[in-house]
């Protein structure tokens, strides 16, 4: 054990101290970012159940400027707002917060002829009908 108190990241094996600059809980892995659901309601309160990998999936930022983590847990889909720490790593926060410029911007309006779906739904189930009358015919 290199530190006092260390967990290790059951995403990339890393061996984290608990004790991070900037943060009272450190509840993330500096390196992957992944985090543990492993606390209900408080940061630091270890009381959830759970114990899922939680997959940072966004970057936000709130009051005092300061970058945070959106983590979901993989097991039971809760999502969570973490505080970055000092030491996290840099460029995988900037690919994270980067990710959706990344991506083309795709709008809804773009799904195509959706007022003609009832006609054709209509046609083709009263040429449904009309099939098996004339097959039971021939
Ligand atoms: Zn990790
Ligand atoms: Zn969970």
């Amino acid at each position: 054990m290199a530190f006092a108190r260390s967990f290790s990241c059951e995403h990339c094996g890393v061996e984290v101290s608990l004790d991070a600059p900037g943060t009272t809980h450190r509840n993330h892995c500096p390196s992957c970012l992944w985090s543990r659901h492993l606390d209900r309601n408080v940061p630091g309160d270890r009381k959830a159940d759970c114990s899922g990998g939680m997959e940072p999936i966004a970057v936000t930022v709130r009051g005092e400027g300061r970058w945070v983590l959106i983590h979901r847990c993989t097991n039971c889909g809760r999502l969570r707002l973490n505080k970055t720490a000092g030491d996290d790593n840099a460029l995988a926060l900037m690919q994270l917060a980067a990710l959706p410029l990344s991506m083309p911007f795709i709008p809804f309006a773009a799904d195509p002829t959706p007022a003609r779906k009832p006609r054709a739904r209509k046609a083709k189930a009263g040429r449904g009908e009309a099939q098996p009358a004339g097959g039971t015919t021939v």
